[in-house]
């Protein structure tokens, strides 16, 4: 289900281009237009999830696919031994600018003990 005017949605649907490292049935992966590290590669369902205050017991088999997918791809950019950091923000106040779900997958450098 593709929402209108979602840049997120739009790019999984290969309207506009992105930096694509993971597609399956459920869940995508591309790289962050504007990286805050070495690796910084953006995960997330192909529905349109706005964000984790939507997210319930339904849902649980889709986050374990999330969370494997970005294992997966924090193994394939060679940060999963060294350690990287898996972040969601959520709403205004959480720093959400996309309301399209996604996981922050960031590495490559020694991030801030700050999460906020
Ligand atoms: P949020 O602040 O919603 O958690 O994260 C949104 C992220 O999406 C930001 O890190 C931003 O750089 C990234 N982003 C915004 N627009 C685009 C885009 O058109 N393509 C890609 N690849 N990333 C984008
Ligand atoms: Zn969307």
């Amino acid at each position: 289900m593709m929402e209108e005017g979602c840049i997120f949605c739009k790019i999984i649907a290969g309207k506009i281009p992105g930096d694509i490292l993971h597609s399956d049935d459920r869940v995508v992966a591309f790289r962050d237009i504007s990286p805050q590290a070495p690796t910084h590669v953006l995960v997330m369902p192909r529905q349109h999830i706005p964000a984790v205050t939507d997210v319930g017991e339904q849902q649980g088999e889709l986050m374990g696919h999330l969370f494997q997918v970005a294992n997966d791809l924090a193994r394939k950019e060679g940060i999963a031994e060294r350690g990287f950091r898996l972040a969601v923000n959520c709403g205004e106040e959480g720093g959400q600018y996309v309301p399209h779900l996604h996981f922050h997958l960031i590495g490559g450098r020694r991030l801030s003990d700050e999460l906020g």
